[in-house]
């Protein structure tokens, strides 16, 4: 099943490699914002959610080594991992990337990290998405389980409490899914809170 997500940035995103900058929103490439980065964000925030209680009935290793997870999934593989992958293990969610052709360019001022002060003569350019943009990208399930729907859905919503990058805050909503598709999932609660933006 596919279904389309908006996404929101909350907060001006940079563009470019940025690492002379103290704070970095995230650092996306050209392309815009690849489909691999956002679903490495859906994890970490389902990750997190699941470790600190705050979702019951779906399990997570929490590993990022690979000898750690085969350790950690010795009595089978954990849901966390069953969706979004593990070594050897494609899982079974792809997220399409996001084009962004809505860049400012903006001159700014190199901070000398030890004193706070603008060092002499280090303007340089950077690339910016203005706050409050709006984007769209697929998401596509290679299951039908509802258990595996569900836990999608709950990581983009756990995701609208985490961050993309370092510090970019973003809304997401949920923009169709199939009635049909849905009906046999019935357990899906959270899909009613995935309906309109959260932070408006
Ligand atoms: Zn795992």
């Amino acid at each position: 099943m596919k279904f389309k997500v908006s996404l929101k940035n909350l907060n001006s995103l940079t563009v470019g490699n940025s690492s002379r900058i103290a704070h970095v929103d995230i650092g996306f490439n050209d392309m815009g914002i690849p489909g691999s980065a956002i679903k490495g964000a859906m994890r970490t925030a389902i990750s997190w959610a699941i470790g600190n209680g705050l979702l019951q009935g779906f399990t997570s290793c929490g590993q990022v080594n690979p000898e750690k997870i085969i350790d950690a999934h010795k009595n089978g593989a954990c849901d966390v991992c069953k969706l979004y992958g593990y070594p050897n293990h494609e899982g079974v969610l792809r997220v399409s990337s996001i084009k962004v052709d809505d860049v400012k360019v903006l001159t700014r001022v190199s901070i000398k990290d030890e004193t706070n002060t603008s060092k002499e003569g280090a303007l340089f350019k950077q690339e910016v998405i203005p706050p409050e943009r709006e984007f769209t990208f697929e998401v596509e399930l290679f299951s039908d389980d509802c258990r595996m729907i569900e836990l999608t859905l709950f990581s983009l919503y756990f995701l609208r409490f985490w961050r993309l990058g370092r510090g970019g805050m973003i809304d997401l909503k949920v923009d169709e899914m199939k009635a049909d598709e849905m009906k046999k999932c019935p357990s899906l609660e959270v899909k009613k809170y995935l309906g309109d933006w959260l932070w408006q």
